[in-house]
């Protein structure tokens, strides 16, 4: 039987990267993945593909909405070849993925595939596709098993027409009427995607607004935005059923009022949220707890109630992004190697790569009013920026609060274009405890976008944004 410093369950972002710190550090690792390509949701159905699509639909838009007004004139028609996309975006898709094999030779981690489960605290076996199975020996366990979307109890996913994020990556025609149940990140990235293909889209939230966990002036920003793009919005609405045809969709949901409203489309996304995944893990051999959530137990170190067993990533509290995994990944490989590392979680920075993007870092305006601190705000506005009548991306804002008498900067929120670029300025300034005049007094290159956050710290300072 192989032994290992550390045997590493899941391969996603969390799970790829925690094995490249652990072998960086000296330790035999090996990574254990069930199916056969790396990198977990992030990379196979997750950030990387809907990015591609993002990508993709937003030439074709650029091309149908916004080629003319540059002085570019195109004969004939403008096509959007769905099938081209998708084959192109899984291109995208195995060019990363053999680039996470590739990380795992270079790093001399062995790789696994199977299905990965306990058969005590310091023994996996591993269950092949061909009904083989092997074990291996684990000083340490790093679990990174990751999510899988969820649904409301009365949904039935029948995968064809009644859809989760993994197949919308994959569709064979574009919707005539999209029906988005959940309008958050899942929702709204991909309800664009087909809206600019030519989709009726229409989102059905349940909060009073989109996004509802990020700053309440995203939400709007953001809504106002995608109306204006023809994607309708039906907040404060509570799905009660959904009824899956042949070729069609309907909905049932009580409107803000309580009264009963239906919508009939082709396709029902379901995006209400992800679930950690632990199915198949075999969690009770090795003993180790699991909470009311389903989310795995850890404490501060990411271990759980077994000592030598740490979890990290979507399996457990807290955002479930690709580079919080990745953070936790890095963690607990240092934290395994005697050192002792830290992670702010306040500075995990959120991005919704529609566009105008949206992204922000620390807290929002509501949780600072919850919490009774004495903030300042200081906001710009993307339309008055050189930059961005240039390009004609003049949507959106950046909108700094700081501490009222320290100037510490406690949030920064931003919807424009490429924000999800700017918002890492933000982060490197709350990291380094920045006051909105440190940011203010810093040089930004002109013409950029980002000179929106030097006016907006200038706004938060004194309210002495030079442009506005
Ligand atoms: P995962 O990436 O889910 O990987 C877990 C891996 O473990 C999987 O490969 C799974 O097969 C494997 N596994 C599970 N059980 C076993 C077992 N018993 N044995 C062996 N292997 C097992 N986040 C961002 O930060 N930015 C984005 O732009 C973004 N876009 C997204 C878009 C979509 C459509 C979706 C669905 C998610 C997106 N996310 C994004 C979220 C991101 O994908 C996750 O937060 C991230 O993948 C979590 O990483 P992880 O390593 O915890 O788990
Ligand atoms: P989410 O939590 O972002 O949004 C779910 C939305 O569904 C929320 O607005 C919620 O209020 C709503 N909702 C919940 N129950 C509902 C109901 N019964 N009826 C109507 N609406 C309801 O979840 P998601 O969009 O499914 O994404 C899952 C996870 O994947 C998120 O945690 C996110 O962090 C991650 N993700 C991240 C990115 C990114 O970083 N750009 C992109 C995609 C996914």
């Amino acid at each position: 039987m192989s032994t290992y410093d550390v045997a590493i369950i899941g391969s996603g972002p969390g799970g790829y990267v925690a094995a490249i710190r652990c072998a960086q550090l000296g330790m035999k690792t090996a990574i254990i993945e069930k199916y056969d390509t790396l990198g977990g949701t992030c990379l196979n159905v997750g950030c990387i593909p809907s990015k591609a699509l993002l990508d993709s639909s937003h030439h074709y838009h650029d091309a149908i909405s916004h080629f003319e007004e540059h002085g570019i004139e195109i004969a004939g028609d403008i096509k959007a070849n769905l099938k081209k996309m998708i084959d192109r975006k899984q291109s995208v898709v195995d060019t990363n993925t053999s680039g996470i094999k590739y990380l795992m030779d270079k790093n001399k981690i062995t790789v696994y595939h199977g299905l990965g489960s306990f058969k005590d605290a310091t023994h996996i076996t591993i269950k092949k596709s061909d009904g083989k199975s092997e074990s291996i020996e684990a000083k340490n366990t790093i679990i990174a098993t990751g999510s899988k979307p969820s649904t409301l109890p009365f949904i039935k996913l029948d995968k064809k027409r009644v859809i989760t994020s993994t197949e919308a990556l994959s569709l064979k025609e574009v919707p005539k009427h999209l029906i988005v149940i959940g309008g958050g990140v899942i929702g709204l990235e991909l309800g664009q995607v087909y809206r600019r293909l030519g989709a009726e889209v229409s989102v059905i939230e349940y909060m009073d607004r989109i996004i509802p966990t990020m700053d309440a002036s995203l939400s709007k920003e953001l809504q106002k935005v995608l109306k204006k793009q023809g994607i309708k919005f039906y907040t404060k609405h509570k799905v009660t059923a959904v009824k899956a045809g042949a070729k069609e969709v309907t909905i049932t949901a009580d409107d803000k009022k309580g009264n009963p409203v239906e919508f009939k489309g082709d396709y029902c996304l379901v995006s209400v949220g992800r679930r950690p995944y632990t199915e198949g893990l075999n969690l009770d051999k090795a003993g180790v707890k699991v909470n009311d959530r389903g989310q795995i137990d850890v404490n501060d170190h990411l271990q759980t109630n077994v000592s030598n067993i740490y979890a990290i990533g979507d399996v457990i509290k807290g955002a479930m992004l690709a580079h919080k995994a990745e953070e936790e990944g890095v963690f607990v490989a240092e934290v395994l190697a005697g050192q002792k590392p830290h992670i702010d979680y306040n500075l995990i920075p959120g991005v919704v790569y529609t566009w105008p993007e949206v992204a922000a870092v620390g807290k929002t305006e509501e949780q600072l009013k919850e919490a009774g601190v004495d903030y300042k705000s200081g906001q710009f506005a993307m339309r008055a920026l050189g930059r961005s009548r240039a390009s004609g991306d003049i949507d959106g804002f950046v909108k700094i609060l700081a501490d009222a008498k320290t100037d510490e900067v406690l949030g920064v929120h931003m919807c424009g274009a490429r924000v999800a670029d700017l918002i890492s300025e933000a982060v490197v300034a709350m990291e380094f405890r920045a006051s909105a005049e440190d940011i203010a007094r810093i040089s930004h290159a002109h013409p950029t976008y980002a000179e929106a956050v030097k006016e907006a710290a200038l706004d938060a300072t004194d309210k002495r944004a030079l442009h506005s």
